[in-house]
């Protein structure tokens, strides 16, 4: 069934890594995953940047990115299809924070504040990873943090 338009009302920014095989591979499936769904219209995919890896350090670096979207899926049933994106792509349950084929997470969900058991919105990182605020910015620049309202390009230049 297609959505009405009304529906697709919030727009979402999904961060995407990958530090594992072909990585720009893994990458380009993931963008693939999500324009397949009936639920999710994908606007925007910013360019993927090399980033040294952080966590664990013995790992090869990633290669890493943003997707803007909007989409008629809740929160948590957006969070589910990306969980299911990243089995179906390959992701094994590894370390946390260890080498991963493909790493989809929600970084900012329309103004929305969530602090939910399996889902913390925006992304617990979003202020300190530059990997996270370039390509952000790089599809929007005027985007800002919703909960305390600073541009998010303050936050980078600190970095
Ligand atoms: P990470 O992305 O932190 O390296 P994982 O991808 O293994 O680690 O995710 C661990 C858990 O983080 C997921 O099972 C998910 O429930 C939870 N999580 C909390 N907030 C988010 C978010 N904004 N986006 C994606 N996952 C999230
Ligand atoms: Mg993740």
């Amino acid at each position: 069934m297609t959505q009405p338009a009304s529906a697709f009302n919030e727009t979402v920014y999904i961060g995407l890594g990958s530090n594992l095989g072909d990585r720009k591979a893994h990458l380009a499936r993931a963008v693939s995953f999500l324009k397949q769904s009936h639920r999710i219209r994908v606007d925007a995919v910013s360019s993927w940047i090399e980033t040294d890896p952080w966590g664990n350090t013995r790992q090869g670096s990633f290669l890493n990115g943003a997707l803007q979207l909007v989409t008629s899926h809740s929160p948590l049933s957006l969070l589910a299809y990306l969980k299911e994106g990243e089995l179906r792509l390959g992701r094994t349950p590894s370390e946390h924070w260890g080498p991963r084929v493909i790493d989809m997470d929600i970084l900012l969900f329309g103004e929305r504040i969530i602090n939910d058991t399996e889902l913390t919105v925006p992304h617990v990182h979003l202020r300190s990873r530059a990997f996270v605020l370039a390509p952000l910015l790089e599809l929007n620049p005027s985007l800002h943090h919703p909960e305390c309202h600073t541009p998010l390009r303050d936050f980078l230049m600190k970095l």
